[in-house]
C-alpha cells in the first residue's frame, strides 16, 4: 500500500484541477489524483459525434499536468480524513498532504423515472459517453430523444440528427436554451432546430422509458406527460449536474445543495481544505445570492485566484457572471448575466434592444445580430444581456460580461469606444451596445422627467 506526502493533493483532472497545477507549477510538489484514462474537453464531445472531430481530439494529453512537474495518480479518492490530513483511494493507497484542493466537478443527473435503468438511456459528460453514442450510431439505431433543450442538450441532439437520426428534443420549459437567453431571443434558435428535422417539444416532460418490445431490457420510446410516445433506442438526459461530494458527507465539509461551500479565496470551513471548480457552491457577482455557476470558464478562473492565494498572494474571486454561448442551426446565442425573469427579481428592469447588419449591409452575406441589453432602471447598471447572430458571439458575450462585472451604466456605454470595419461591423455610423444604451436611457428618462417635474411643482408650492 502507498503512503505517500505531498505539500498539495488535488483531487480531480478537470479543468479546474489541470489550471491549478499549471499555475503552482515549481512553487511546491503537487499531486494530481483523478479516475478516468484521459481528461476531456467536455464542450467538443457533440461535435466529435457529429463526426466534425475526430474523438481523440476530445482528450487532453496527460502531460498538460505532468509537464508542470506535479505527479499523477490515476486512482478515484474514496475519502478524506481531515484530522490526520490524508486522502485513502479506492485502490488502497493513502496519501497524506498539508493543503488539499478539491476540484471533483459535477456529475449529470439521471432523473430516476420509470425505465430509467434501461440499456440505452443514459447521461452525457465522460468519454465513455462520447463512446457509447458513436458505438450505437454505428450499429445503425434510427430515434434518439434528448431531455433538455440547454446547450449541451441542443448541441447534442444537433449532433445525432447530422447523424441522421430521428431526434426529439424535449424541455419542461417553453423555450429552448431557457438559461442562456429569454424567449423572444431564442426564436430563430428553435425554428433553425426544427428546419434541421429535430422534433421539438416543449412544456413537457418525459413521464417514462418504454422498453423496447424486440430487445428485452433495451429502451424503445419515451412517454410524454400529454400521452404522447416518441421512438427512442437512445435517450439522453441533459437535464443538469449535481456536485461530486457524496464522498465528504458527514465528513465535517460544510456542503450545500450546489456543492462545498467556499469563501471568495477557495477556502472551505476547514483550514489548509479548498475547493474550486463545478463542485462548489458560490455566490452571483450580480446579486449576491447563491446560484449555478457550472461553466469551465468559471472553474478556471477560480483556479488561477488559488493558485496565486497558494503561491502567497491575496486574491478574492467575486463571483459567477455566466457568460456562455451556443450554437443553434445557423445561429450563433450567448448571453451573460441575468435572465429578464431574474433580474425582476432584484430590480426594476428595463430592456433595450439593437439590431444590425453583422458586417457592413452592402458587402456579400451581411447576416443579422440582435443584442438585448438588461438594466435596472434606478442605477442604469447592466445585469444581463444576450445575442443571436449569423456569426459567433462570446466576444460581445464578454463585452456585455465586462459591462456588468465592472458596474457599468447604460449612459456610460453611451461613450463606449468601438471598432468598425466592412467584414467585421456594422457601419460606423451606429454600435449594437450603444444601440441598445441609447434604448435604455429612453426608459430611464420618463423616471428622471417625473423627478424634475416634482422638483418643479415643490418649488413653484414654495413660491405660492
Ligand atoms: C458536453 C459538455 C459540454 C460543455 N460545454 C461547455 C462550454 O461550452 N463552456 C463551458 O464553459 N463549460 C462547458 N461545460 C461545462 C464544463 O465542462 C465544466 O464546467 C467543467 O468541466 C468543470 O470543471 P471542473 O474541473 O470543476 O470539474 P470536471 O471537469 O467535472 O472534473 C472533475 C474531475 O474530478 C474527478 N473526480 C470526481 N470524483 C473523484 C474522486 N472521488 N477521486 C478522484 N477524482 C475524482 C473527475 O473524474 C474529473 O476528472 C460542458 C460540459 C459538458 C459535459
Amino acid at each position: 500500500m502507498e503512503n505517500k506526502h505531498y505539500e498539495i493533493i488535488v483531487i480531480g483532472g478537470g479543468p479546474a484541477a489541470i489550471t491549478l497545477a499549471k499555475e503552482v507549477k515549481g512553487t511546491a510538489e503537487v499531486a494530481v489524483i483523478r479516475p478516468e484514462e484521459h481528461s476531456m474537453i467536455y464542450c467538443a464531445m457533440p461535435y466529435a459525434i457529429e463526426g466534425i472531430l475526430a474523438p481523440e481530439n476530445t482528450l487532453k494529453a496527460d502531460r498538460l499536468v505532468t509537464e508542470t512537474g506535479a505527479v499523477l495518480i490515476r486512482d478515484s479518492v474514496l475519502a478524506a480524513d481531515f484530522e490526520a490530513k490524508t486522502v485513502s483511494t479506492v485502490s488502497g493507497a493513502v496519501y497524506s498532504w498539508d493543503r488539499l484542493v478539491i476540484a471533483t466537478g459535477a456529475d449529470p443527473i439521471l432523473p430516476p423515472i420509470p425505465g430509467s435503468s434501461l440499456d440505452g438511456v443514459m447521461t452525457f459528460k465522460w468519454e465513455k459517453d462520447m463512446y457509447r453514442i458513436s458505438g450505437l450510431i454505428e450499429q445503425g439505431i434510427s430515434n434518439a430523444v434528448v431531455v433538455g433543450a440547454g446547450a449541451i442538450g441542443v448541441e447534442l441532439a444537433q449532433a445525432l440528427a447530422a447523424r441522421k437520426l430521428t431526434t426529439s428534443l424535449v424541455d419542461m420549459a417553453g423555450s429552448v436554451l431557457p438559461n442562456l437567453a429569454d424567449p423572444e431571443m431564442t426564436g430563430p434558435a428553435l425554428e433553425a432546430l426544427r428546419n434541421l428535422g429535430i422534433r421539438v417539444e416543449l412544456e413537457r416532460k418525459v413521464e417514462q422509458v418504454l422498453p423496447n418490445r424486440e430487445a428485452e431490457g433495451r429502451a424503445g420510446a419515451v412517454l410524454l406527460d400529454n400521452g404522447q410516445v416518441a421512438a427512442a433506442d437512445l435517450v439522453v438526459f441533459a437535464v443538469g449536474m449535481k456536485p461530486a461530494v457524496s464522498m465528504f458527507a458527514d465528513s465535517g465539509l460544510e456542503l450545500e445543495r450546489d456543492g462545498i461551500v467556499i469563501d471568495d479565496h477557495m477556502r472551505t470551513n476547514l483550514e489548509d481544505v479548498y475547493a474550486i471548480g463545478d463542485c462548489t457552491s458560490f455566490f452571483s457577482g450580480i446579486t449576491g445570492d447563491r446560484t449555478g455557476g457550472k461553466l469551465a470558464t468559471n472553474a478556471v478562473p477560480m483556479a488561477r485566484v488559488l493558485a496565486a492565494n497558494l503561491k502567497g498572494g491575496d486574491r478574492r474571486y467575486g463571483g459567477f457572471i455566466n457568460g456562455s454561448a451556443t450554437k443553434a442551426g445557423e445561429f450563433f446565442i450567448g448571453g451573460s448575466g441575468l435572465k429578464e425573469d431574474e433580474a425582476r427579481r432584484h430590480v426594476d428592469v428595463i430592456t433595450g434592444y439593437a439590431e444590425f447588419s453583422v458586417i457592413f449591409p452592402i458587402m456579400p452575406d451581411a447576416g443579422k445580430v440582435r443584442l438585448k441589453l438588461i438594466a435596472d432602471r434606478s442605477s442604469g447598471k447592466i445585469v444581463g444581456g444576450q445575442l443571436i447572430s449569423s456569426r459567433p458571439v462570446t466576444d460581445k458575450v464578454d463585452q456585455i460580461s465586462m459591462a456588468i462585472q465592472y458596474g457599468i451604466t447604460a449612459e456610460e456605454l453611451l461613450n463606449f469606444s468601438y471598432s468598425s470595419q466592412p467584414w467585421q461591423s456594422f457601419y460606423p455610423a451606429h454600435n449594437l451596445l450603444v444601440k441598445a444604451a441609447e434604448e435604455l436611457m429612453k426608459k430611464m428618462a420618463p423616471q428622471a422627467e417625473a423627478g424634475m417635474e416634482a422638483a418643479v411643482e415643490a418649488a413653484a408650492g414654495e413660491l405660492r
